[in-house]
């Protein structure tokens, strides 16, 4: 196999040391151009009496150097060695002021890392090593720093010049164009260093925070979206109130500020004082944005300025250890949702997550720890591992420690680090000295890669009123680890007696029932038995209550037990989720029957339960249009070995065909009554369950096939007055072949081709369709002058969605989709490797599809390692695919 250049090297965990320098201050001066910056770098830099090199060793990729100073004296070519990532200064002494010279290259900047121009608009994403793209730097966090940033430019072009801190100084040179210095007070890590410039709009508005001082907030966005701010701003007030009163954090400078770029390879990043966000993650209004966006807009705002605690103040050692920084966030903004709007809804898609893509990366070529061991390139670890299992993982402490120690813990994790560069194991210690629980065997949630299983088996004693539950837990090998040992997992249970009512807990050996009818077992052992005395009735158990451990279920549940839950348990989310496994039951059962050429039909079982559900719509709807939710096909292809991808498409297809057709008056009684209801838009958790509900019903009345119901739709388009119900009508009419769908698909792009934002979602609806030749489309759509593979947000919304979440088409008979993805991966590794390797990871399950598929997708994978200069991104993934089927 053809590896790149120079064949990529891996860093480990255990190879970690101390800096040899430290910085304590930095002075950045940038005179500002698109084509042509030059930045001037001014460090004062001390040895670190820790370490023993005397070698000053600092990062630098793509850079013109100009020069280097010591203590004022220029050094010549001799004095230093320089390489295409590094610049050697040998011999220097014990502390001096550095001064380097740099030019750069805004403009030619496609992988958009460093300081790029997106549009009209100069910005800068750091994190993880971009900032070596702008300076020669110790680029790593535990390097914190106080930085001043002088920032010089044209005044007409660049008339708003953003950096960390607070605006300390400005002023016009006699040539017309200005300058302004930035201060930030507060030590931090190059990879929080941000710089925009543009012509903007900006918004403001203020925060007065519990300790009486007013905070000055503004958005920055393109001129033309400045009608759609006011969401952002809201979220961050409500945000710096939540994070007060939650964790008592205030925040700490004079000004927050959020700026909205176009091109951006992530969703937003917390620089201090300076959030830069992908424009889609920020910009909202009723018309052009929908449910979704308004909620992800929150949580997003909110993740990212809860970050200037929980990431900035107190910040990563080394990138190993990212989750301390993520999956805290995490946890942090899914709290936060959760108390601003739906707690089940929350939960639900939190859960929902983790399942179809945490569990698939656990079971993949790319499983990793929370915490790994080594990567070769840091940009591919910033995965739902890391993140959402880093979320549950903290939030299992959570449970175990209880909510009050928790708050106890993290108070004197911040108070103990402040400032600081910690580790994971940081985090944990803080938690157990506030709280003396002992999290030892739990570490290893850390440290070892998988998804566990637990085996449930129960039994019950009439005689004696005694009931056993039997636990085990195992968990399969990994890539980078074959044994495991057994994890400390918080099981939260509940008793039901046959009625449905809660039945007290009392466990052998103690003298009262529990107060609460949910408690929270402790499975620490490869088998433990928990016994429960005074059961008066054979009960069943609602087991893993919220979710309580990210880990699968091993319990053969009937399918009447699993209605029974579904019907009466007082966790909404178990119940949502024993709906969920019953459809799971009732769809495998169907792709069984097709392979045997039986005539399909729907149990009655689900049927009556399905019925059930219908009647609570009035009640619940958010839950009712949760539970009426059929598992994707990509979350079936995961429950089946080999995965049959056009059988569990069909056997869906059959499933929602037959419920839209048995409940047909109900799903258009309820669309009706909801219909009409419909008042001007707002954003809250009331209307946005009805909106959720109405368009669920209207998607299974269009699969009644009926035409009436494509009139129906089309009209909820016509009338529409918000983009959620005009685009839950467009992506019903894309599924559809025939005149009208391409008159509506017309009209959409007519309407909305000035609005980036919109513009994505129709290119996501197209790339999503079930049609057959949606893959022909794709390729027209890559043609369109809408679509550009420099911006990530195009290249995620048709090539990802695709290959993602069109299951039917990417895996098509016939290998096109493989083939497809392959040279897009080729073509994009030269322009943005991050985004590149990320596309990539469509292939992850690959090993899970039957063997023609398999052999398709490694010649797909063998042609993208067989290209000449990959990037480390790509070839790191591809060549973990790769020996994975080997
Ligand atoms: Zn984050």
């Amino acid at each position: 196999m053809t590896s790149p250049v120079t064949t990529p090297k891996e860093t480990f965990l255990a190879d970690y040391k101390q800096p040899d320098f430290l910085i304590d201050n930095v002075n950045l001066h940038f005179d500002l151009d698109p084509q042509h910056t030059k930045v001037i770098s001014t460090l004062s830099v001390h040895k670190n009496p820790n370490t023993e090199t005397a070698d000053c060793v600092l990062d630098g990729e793509q850079l013109e150097l100009v020069s280097v100073k010591i203590n004022g004296r220029l050094l010549q070519g001799n004095e230093y060695l320089r390489t295409d990532k590094q610049l050697l200064i040998s011999a220097v002494p014990e502390q001096f002021d550095l001064e380097i010279v740099t030019i750069i290259h805004p403009d030619k900047n496609t992988a958009l890392e460093g300081l790029y121009y997106s549009g009209s608009l100069l910005c800068t994403q750091c994190e993880a090593e971009g900032f070596r793209r702008i300076t020669y730097y110790p680029d790593r966090p535990d390097v914190m720093a106080v930085f001043t940033v002088t920032i010089a430019a044209d005044k007409a072009a660049w008339p708003i010049m953003l950096a960390n801190g607070n605006l300390a100084e400005q002023g016009v040179f006699e040539d017309g164009r200005h300058w302004v210095r930035w201060h930030d007070p507060h030590p931090k890590p190059s990879y929080l260093f941000a710089l925009v410039a543009g012509d903007l709009y900006v918004q403001q508005d203020s925060f007065t925070t519990m300790s009486g001082r007013e905070v000055k907030l503004e958005i920055f966005v393109d001129h033309e979206n400045s009608h759609k701010c006011d969401h952002a701003l809201m979220s961050l007030k409500q945000a710096m109130l939540w994070d007060e009163k939650t964790y008592g954090r205030e925040y700490d400078l004079d000004v927050f500020m959020i700026v909205a770029v176009n091109d951006f390879n992530m969703g937003a990043m917390e620089n201090k004082g300076l959030n830069i966000f992908n424009a889609a993650c920020v910009l909202a209004s009723p018309e052009t944005a929908t449910d979704n966006d308004y909620y992800t807009i929150q949580s997003i705002v909110g993740h990212e300025y809860f970050h200037n605690w929980s990431g900035n103040r107190v910040t990563c050692r080394d990138w190993f250890q990212l989750s301390l920084k993520e999956g805290f966030t995490v946890l942090r903004d899914q709290q936060f949702s959760s108390d601003l709007n739906s707690a089940a809804v929350q939960r639900i898609a939190d859960v929902n997550q983790l399942r179809s893509m945490q569990f698939a990366e656990d079971a993949g070529p790319m499983a990793h720890p929370v915490r790994p061991a080594s990567f070769i390139e840091i940009s591919n670890f910033y995965t739902v591992t890391i993140y959402e299992k880093g979320a549950e993982v903290v939030g299992m402490i959570k449970t175990i420690v209880g909510a009050e120690g928790f708050r106890k813990g993290t108070d004197l994790y911040f108070k103990r680090h402040d400032g600081q560069a910690v580790t994971t194991d940081d985090f944990v210690t803080a938690i157990e000295d506030a709280t003396k629980v002992d999290l030892t065997q739990f570490r290893r949630w850390y440290s070892q890669a998988g998804t566990p299983v637990v085996a449930v088996k129960t039994h019950y004693d009439h005689a004696k009123e005694v009931f056993s539950l039997t636990l085990s837990q195992t968990c399969p090998a990994t890539p980078d680890q074959a044994e495991k040992q057994p994890f400390h997992i918080p099981v939260a249970l509940g008793l039901l007696d046959a009625d449905g009512n809660a039945m007290p807990l009392q466990l052998k050996g103690e003298n009262l029932a529990a107060l609460s009818n949910t408690i929270v077992l402790s499975l620490t052992e490869a088998e433990q038995t928990f016994t429960f005395v005074n059961v008066e009735s054979s009960p069943v158990p609602s087991l893993l209550r919220g979710f309580s451990a990210p880990v699968r279920l091993d319990a053969i549940r009937t399918s009447s037990e699993l209605a029974f839950l579904m019907a009466n348990d007082s966790d909404s989310f178990n119940r949502w989720d024993a709906g969920q496994q019953l459809f799971i039951n009732v769809l495998l059962g169907l792709v069984s029957a097709m392979k045997k050429d039986v005539e399909l039909a729907v149990p009655h079982i689900l049927v009556e339960q399905i019925e059930s559900v219908l009647e609570d719509a009035d009640t619940d709807p958010a839950l009712v249009a949760k539970m009426l939710s059929i598992p994707s096909e990509n979350y079936l292809a995961a429950q089946m070995q080999p995965a049959d991808v056009d059988a569990i498409h069909r056997a869906r297809e059959f499933l929602k065909t037959t419920l839209a057709k048995k409940f047909k008056k109900q799903f258009s009684a309820i669309y009706q009554y909801l219909n009409e209801q419909k008042k001007a838009y707002a954003f809250n958790a009331d209307d946005m369950a009805k909106r959720s509900l109405k368009n669920t019903c209207l998607s299974f009345l269009m699969a009644s096939n009926d035409p009436m119901q494509t009139q129906r739709c089309l009209k909820q388009m016509k009338d529409a007055d918000n983009m959620t119900d005009l685009l839950a009508g467009l992506s019903l009419m894309a599924d559809q072949k025939g005149p009208e769908a391409e008159h509506a698909l017309r009209a959409f792009y007519e309407q909305w081709q000035h609005d980036r934002q919109v513009v994505d979602k129709w290119l996501t609806v197209q790339a999503l369709s079930k049609q057959s030749d949606t893959l022909l489309r794709v390729k027209g759509l890559m043609k369109h002058p809408a679509f550009s593979m420099k911006n990530p947000n195009n290249v995620r919304a048709v090539i990802g969605q695709f290959c993602r979440n069109n299951p039917i088409n990417f895996h098509a008979k016939d290998g096109s989709g493989y083939a497809f993805l392959a040279e897009q991966i080729i073509v994009l590794d030269k322009l943005n490797p991050q985004v590149a390797s990320r596309q990539l990871g469509a292939f992850n399950s690959w090993q899970q599809y039957d063997a023609d598929r398999q052999a398709m997708i490694k010649k797909a994978l063998n042609n993208i390692a067989s290209q000449k200069g990959l990037s480390p991104d790509v070839y790191e993934v591809v060549t973990k695919y790769l020996a994975a089927g080997e």
